[in-house]
């Protein structure tokens, strides 16, 4: 059994495919720049990895190629396109439309058009990639699996804005949230490991990459997360602010001339890490700028982790209390610093760090960080969003 990961951007498309027996990754690339000069085509399959620059000027044109390198008899890990039994995509937003992972079918196609606005940048890629996909592979299964799935299950208190409710029952508006893939792997793996039924554990999972978004798992599932009706809400992120005061947007917006639209691209693009350093989004820029004591770049740093920090209190409190912090993702999985320093201080809710554990956590494995006598558990998990999107592809189309 073999699963194909499909993540569309609008002009890039990364690829994995997935041996489902093992659940091992057989091949996996990225296509760059499509419809722009100069695209980038990676493959890796075996511990090969193969870059060419190759004219890629529509998604179809690049499937085509993934498909091509897949079967190709040198360094291709199938030998035909048969061998794919489904092909599971993933989709940023789903509205109130999908409320779980959804087969391909017209009606559902349908039902991602009347969406895309909700998602302008993404939504319309994966409608693309879907199409391209399809277009080489009529008969294969597809399911579309959306990063607001796992939020569903959000009581609607913790979902709905204090906004006239004739707007959510006009445009849905309302929490979606995002990462739900990498909150349900890296929760289900965290009760996994411990050796505990999931449905027992309260869980909080930060998911803290180039977006950044924090959940409240309780039993398994989600009650609570720190992004909104899009990814711009929540701990200030790599160039995203984060919570802000809607009248302090108006006021530069104002200040600045800026329209609206002009005001949402500075604070997806120009804002967070970067708008508040000057230096870099990245966090291993922050921490080298930091260190030559660059007052801004540490004081965005502070910032990101004091953010963390309210957030994993909050869930606490809706949680009525935490068994397991989980940090996934770029920065959760490789960042102490950030780690420390947003746990600092919370021995009154039973959460220590060990702090050799923390600065000496292994790479790419599960590590547990939390100090002998601590109360909570604190791991670290790698996400594998791919993994989770291969599953409830095979699960949604019965391929299991
Ligand atoms: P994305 O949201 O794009 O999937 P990732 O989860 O890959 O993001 O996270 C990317 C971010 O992780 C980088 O921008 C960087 O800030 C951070 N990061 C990656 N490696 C490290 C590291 N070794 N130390 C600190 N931060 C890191």
């Amino acid at each position: 059994m073999k699963i194909l990961v499909i993540n569309s951007g609008s002009s890039s498309l990364k690829y994995q495919l997935i041996d489902m027996e093992t659940e091992n990754v057989l091949a996996k690339g990225l296509c760059e720049r499509i419809g722009i000069e100069n695209s980038n085509f990676i493959y890796k399959a075996n511990g090969v990895t193969i870059e060419k620059q190759i004219d890629m000027p529509s998604h179809k044109v690049a499937v085509k190629l993934v498909l091509d390198q897949l079967t190709d008899p040198q360094v291709g890990v199938i030998s035909s396109m048969s061998e794919i039994d489904g092909v599971g995509h993933r989709v940023v937003a789903s509205g109130e439309a999908f409320k779980k992972p959804t087969l391909v079918t017209k009606q559902a196609m349908q039902l991602m058009e009347e969406i895309k606005d909700l998602a302008p940048l993404h939504n319309p890629a994966a409608i693309v990639g879907v199409n391209a996909c399809l277009a080489q592979m009529p008969d294969t299964p597809m399911v579309l699996v959306f990063d607001t799935g796992f939020h569903f299950t959000m009581p609607d208190y913790a979902y709905m804005y204090a906004v006239d409710y004739k707007h959510y029952e006009k445009y849905k508006i309302r929490r979606y949230g995002a990462h739900g893939t990498s909150h349900k792997f890296v929760a289900e793996e965290a009760a996994k490991y411990l050796g505990k039924d999931i449905s027992q554990l309260k869980i909080i999972t930060c998911h803290l990459g180039n977006g950044s978004s924090i959940s409240a798992v309780k039993g398994g599932k989600c009650i609570d997360t720190s992004m909104g009706f899009t990814p711009l809400a929540g701990v200030p992120m790599g160039t995203r602010s984060g919570d802000i005061d809607y009248a302090a947007a108006e006021y530069i917006a104002r200040k600045e001339g800026m329209n609206v639209s002009q005001m949402l691209t500075y604070l997806n693009k120009q804002c967070g890490m970067l708008g508040v350093s000057g230096v870099s989004s990245d966090f291993r820029d922050l921490t080298a700028a930091a260190e030559q004591g660059n007052y801004r770049a540490q004081l965005a740093l502070n910032m990101f982790a004091y953010a963390t920090k309210k957030y994993i209190g909050a869930y606490a409190a809706a949680l009525n209390g935490v068994d397991v912090i989980v940090f996934t993702a770029g920065i959760g999985e490789n960042d102490n610093n950030i780690r420390a320093a947003a746990l600092k201080d919370m021995e009154y809710l039973g959460v220590k760090l060990d702090p050799k554990a923390n600065n000496n956590c292994p790479r790419g494995t599960i590590a547990e960080i939390q100090a002998a006598d601590s109360a909570v558990k604190v791991l670290v998990i790698p996400t594998n969003e791919e993994l989770v999107i291969a599953r409830e592809t095979m699960r949604e189309a019965n391929l299991a």
